[in-house]
């Protein structure tokens, strides 16, 4: 360890790491870096200066690696960010970082749960991840927004894989995905434990004779005499996926009809016949019926959409219709229930490859020249057929718990937090928007003394309540200049939606929290808090919505787009619930500014609707975006559908 590296024994330790491949490889690469520089990795657990002087310091040691240089530059813009440091005015390299005194625990190291792990380092916290597995095993590509590929790049991306999204790719297997947030996330001296479950919560423990605290909250893990039961942190994070184990959150379920999924992963050769194959971004049943229609009458093969991707794999994720999975003997009996429809036994494997083969090959149109089945981490062909006919979001994004007076910040984020829609390929990027809002939150409770707890955390449900209508159409447009802060990310942002004392029961203490901000909004429909992300189906609510504005002279929907651009569907569907709200004989078709903005305002004060762009960039816009307008309007159907007019 003496003796002095030299700059090629530098470059060459890191290319290690950066091509290393494997869970496995990535971390003892890493290891053996930092071992030759003297770094102690992990960095120690009770010390804070520790965790914000790794990064530093590793950069110190390989400055005369080019090649880590090169990444570290790109890093630091990042790093030095001035949303991260205690005092924003004053900060610098070396000031103190606003998190430095907390420590946090994340469940899980998928996409979710790793950038929030570097978020959370970037914030100066001590921060370990628990991840149950230790193989990155998902060929399954991600469709990323323009923004994940710029906040990735800006992360040094395409200096771990270089063809990252290069030219108009824009998507990712979720594998790569993770190997490049990994490595990020080891370089800021973030602790990744693989091959350790989460079981549970452990609270703190009462000294004797006295009302305090002799040890503060810790895991219970698997296996159980593992040294990370002994961490003791103030935060945790449920970024476990969809089956969240952090205990505490109501969970709602969206029961759609029925939805077949299937994936399938073809291994790619890479040759110059594969190359020549173009990619389906994306074809619904809605845009190109002809298709679809010929795909049944040659193959018998009915789906409702289907999405070809190429990269380590060849990728196809689509949606089956069940009687054709039946008729074509994929599953073998049918019956009502999907738990037994879907269940192992009523699936023919044999028959489910072929069904895949067929739909990845007309599709293609007969160009590519092999279809052979790439193997998942069972080692067996990586194809799958899964129910999305109910999906799941949590009530709330945060809450605390409290014992002995040691407080617990509890959140969740990625798929446990909302699951998402698969064929509007949301995961990542309200994943990942939800990694920001809670680093954001963290921070806010960092700098702050507790009499605000309650206005953080209804600050952070005033976010979270416009998550799911996030789309690349309304949220800002700059990506570069994204941070943690909320500001930067969403427009029409209203962070006094829920109110404090809203929030109370999200705070499980033993003395009451303090409410510093009383004021309720005004006439807040009475399903706001516990409105629930909506799944209808874009037929039905478009048939809902028709019914809806029938009889409004002037109000034609035919669509989710053109027809709603004028404002007066929308203000007609207000209306007809609530006339008290809009003055129906005053408006005008060609007023579209003031119709639109009428009937924003009407529901966001009136129904908790947040409005997703204002009246103005409405008449400004040429065209109306589609999934912008599903979400907004599917909000009004949550409000109205169990109500009379
Ligand atoms: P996960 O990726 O599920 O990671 C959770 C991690 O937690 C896992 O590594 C797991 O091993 C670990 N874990 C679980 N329990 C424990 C425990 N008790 N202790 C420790 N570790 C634990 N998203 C997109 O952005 N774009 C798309 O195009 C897209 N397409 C999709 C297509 C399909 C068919 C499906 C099913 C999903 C798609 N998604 C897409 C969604 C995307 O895969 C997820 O949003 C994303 O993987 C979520 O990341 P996550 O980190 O929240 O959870």
């Amino acid at each position: 360890k003496n003796i002095k590296m030299t700059a090629e024994d530098s470059t060459k330790l890191f290319e290690n790491f950066v091509q290393a491949q494997t869970c496995i490889q990535v971390i003892s690469t890493f290891q053996n870096l930092c071992e030759a520089v003297a770094l102690q990795y992990p960095p120690s657990q009770s010390s804070s200066s520790a965790q914000c002087s790794f990064y530093p310091r590793l950069k110190n040691s390989l400055s005369s690696s080019w090649r880590a240089k090169s990444l570290f530059g790109k890093l630091d813009k990042r790093y030095l960010c001035k949303e991260y440091f205690a005092d924003q005015r004053l900060y610098k390299s070396g000031s103190r970082r606003a998190a430095e005194d907390l420590k946090v625990l994340i469940i899980g190291a998928g996409p979710c749960g790793l950038r929030t792990a570097i978020e959370m380092a970037c914030l100066g916290a001590k921060t370990v991840v628990v991840e149950k597995r230790d193989t990155f095993s998902r060929n399954n590509v991600l469709h990323l927004w323009p923004y994940i590929i710029t906040d990735l790049k800006t992360l040094g991306a395409k200096k771990f894989y270089g063809k990252f999204c290069a030219g108009a790719i824009d998507h990712i297997s979720i594998r790569q995905l993770q190997l490049i947030l990994l490595k990020i996330a080891l370089i800021l001296g973030v602790e990744v434990v693989f091959n350790v479950s989460f079981e549970g919560l452990c609270p703190p423990t009462q000294t004797e004779a006295s009302q305090t605290a002799n040890k503060g909250w810790t895991a219970r893990v698997s296996p159980s005499n593992h040294s990370l039961r002994n961490y003791e942190f103030d935060v945790v994070v449920g970024a476990d996926g969809k089956r969240n184990t952090l205990q505490g959150f109501k969970r709602k379920e969206f029961r759609g009809k029925l939805a077949i999924g299937l994936t399938v992963n073809f291994i790619n050769r890479h040759t110059t016949a594969e190359a020549k194959v173009e990619e389906i971004s994306g074809v619904a049943y809605i845009f190109n019926q002809q298709f679809f229609k010929d795909l049944q009458s040659e193959t018998g093969i009915d789906l409702e959409n289907i999405v070809y991707y190429k990269g380590e794999t060849h990728y196809f994720v689509m949606t089956a219709k069940k009687h054709s999975l039946v008729s074509k003997g994929v599953l073998k009996q049918d019956y009502d229930n999907t738990n037994e429809l879907l269940c192992y036994n009523n699936i023919d494997q044999e028959e489910l490859m072929k069904y895949a083969k067929e739909a990845a090959d007309f599709s293609t149109r007969h160009q590519l020249p092999h279809l052979d089945f790439a193997i998942n981490q069972y080692g067996q062909s990586d194809i799958a057929l899964f129910d999305f006919t109910c999906m799941y979001a949590a009530e709330n994004a945060a809450l605390f718990r409290e014992t002995y007076r040691q407080k617990l910040l509890c959140c969740l984020v990625g798929d446990s937090l909302l699951e998402p829609f698969w064929p509007m390929g949301t995961g990542c990027a309200r994943g990942f928007l939800a990694a920001f809002d809670l680093v954001w939150m963290t921070k806010q409770l960092a700098l702050k003394n507790n009499k605000v707890e309650l206005a953080v955390l209804a600050e952070r449900e005033s976010i979270y309540r416009v998550l799911h209508q996030t789309t690349p159409q309304n949220t800002m447009k700059n990506h570069q200049d994204y941070t943690i802060a909320p500001s930067t990310r969403y427009a029409n942002l209203n962070l006094k939606a829920v109110t404090p004392s809203q929030v109370k029961p999200l705070f499980d203490t033993e003395a009451t929290p303090m409410v510093v901000d009383l004021v309720e909004p005004p006439n807040v429909h009475k399903s706001f808090l516990t409105r629930k992300v909506s799944m209808v189906r874009p037929s039905k609510l478009l048939s809902w919505c028709q019914k809806m504005t029938e009889g409004y002279p002037g109000v034609e929907v035919n669509d989710l787009t053109s027809s709603w651009r004028n404002g007066l569907a929308l203000c007609a569907i207000v209306h007809r619930y609530r006339p008290d709200l809009i003055e129906w004989s005053q408006l005008t078709h060609t007023n579209i500014q003031t119709n639109n903005q009428l009937a924003f305002d009407a529901a966001e004060q009136h129904l908790g609707i947040s409005p997703v762009m204002t009246g103005k960039e409405m008449a400004e816009k040429p065209e109306v975006d589609h999934l912008m307008m599903l979400t907004y309007i599917s909000q009004f159907y949550e409000v109205f559908k169990n109500e009379k007019p």
